[in-house]
């Protein structure tokens, strides 16, 4: 990898999020952490040189690749020369991209993140209107500090709203950390892999629910829930109705708890 990253003049850019990774064995370990990928389709976001890239290709898997930085797309090329029909290129910024309609069936997602855009995809990705959602599993580097937000149980100070949008209808787990050492360049902060598979979906609650009541609950995290809540409509009622003691503070609710709560909002 540090040879093609040499051959193409590649240097990182810092303004596209650019941590790149060349040791072949961990990149192996990310592309195991869905399981097989044998004959699977894959999403990846930002291949950048192609090191991730290479790993799921070598693990069987079909991947549509797409890459913002127009300088990583001749090296990219030369690896898909290498797999013959099961590399697909989008030169493109994968916030603007309806990835759904790339794919006919299932597929899965997997990235080392660009740190600048990773929550805004993943809250995009959570917020599927179908669910089960047609990505099967998320495999995504974050930032630790972000991946332990993501993973976080009530009671910790991690636990948020990226918490319970996560785990509300889905199991998100830390799959491992990486050192910042195993980037060039190494960031300034430590990551994580996390993985994020769908589970069934509560009755009677959306997305859009969940956010806004996580957003107000959290918005004044060191506050009661009956000073947040009550600026939403029925929020006061709706902690009466779910039997929640209304001086709690939110980090002390159950994802269930928050569940509940959704709702019975008007
Ligand atoms: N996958 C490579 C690796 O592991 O070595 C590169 C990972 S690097 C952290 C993030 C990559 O995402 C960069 O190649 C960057 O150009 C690309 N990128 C940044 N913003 C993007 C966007 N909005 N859409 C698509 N790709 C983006």
């Amino acid at each position: 990898m540090r040879e093609v990253i040499k051959k193409h003049g590649l240097t990182a850019s810092k303004a596209l999020g650019q941590n790149f990774l060349f040791d072949m064995q961990l990149l192996d370990r990310i592309a195991a952490v869905p399981g097989s990928l044998d004959d699977q389709s894959v999403f990846e976001v930002g291949p950048g040189p192609g090191g991730l890239t290479r790993a799921l290709l070598q693990a069987g898997a079909k991947v549509t690749a797409v890459e913002r930085d127009e300088r990583c797309l001749p090296a990219l090329s030369e690896l898909a020369d290498h797999f013959p029909g099961k590399l697909t290129l989008i030169n493109e910024d994968a916030l603007a991209l309806d990835h759904g309609s790339l794919f006919d069936g299932p597929f899965h997602i997997l990235s080392n993140l660009p740190y600048n855009v990773g929550s805004a995809l993943l809250v995009k990705w959570l917020s599927a209107p179908q669910w089960p959602p047609q990505w099967q599993s998320l495999t995504l580097m974050f930032q630790r500090e972000v991946a332990d937000r993501i993973v976080a149980q009530p009671g910790s100070s991690a636990y948020g709203r990226l918490s319970i949008l996560a785990q509300w209808r889905s199991t998100a787990k830390l799959a491992m950390t990486v050192h910042r050492s195993a980037f060039t360049p190494p960031p300034k902060v430590m990551s994580a892999v996390v993985h994020i598979v769908p589970t069934a979906q509560p009755e009677g609650v959306d997305f859009a629910k969940l956010e806004i009541l996580t957003q107000t609950a959290f918005s004044q995290r060191r506050k009661m829930l009956r000073q947040s809540l009550k600026k939403l409509p029925g929020g006061l009622e709706a902690l009466e109705q779910a039997g929640i003691d209304s001086q709690r503070r939110p980090e002390t609710l159950a994802v269930s708890e928050f569940v509940e709560l959704a709702r019975l909002l008007s």
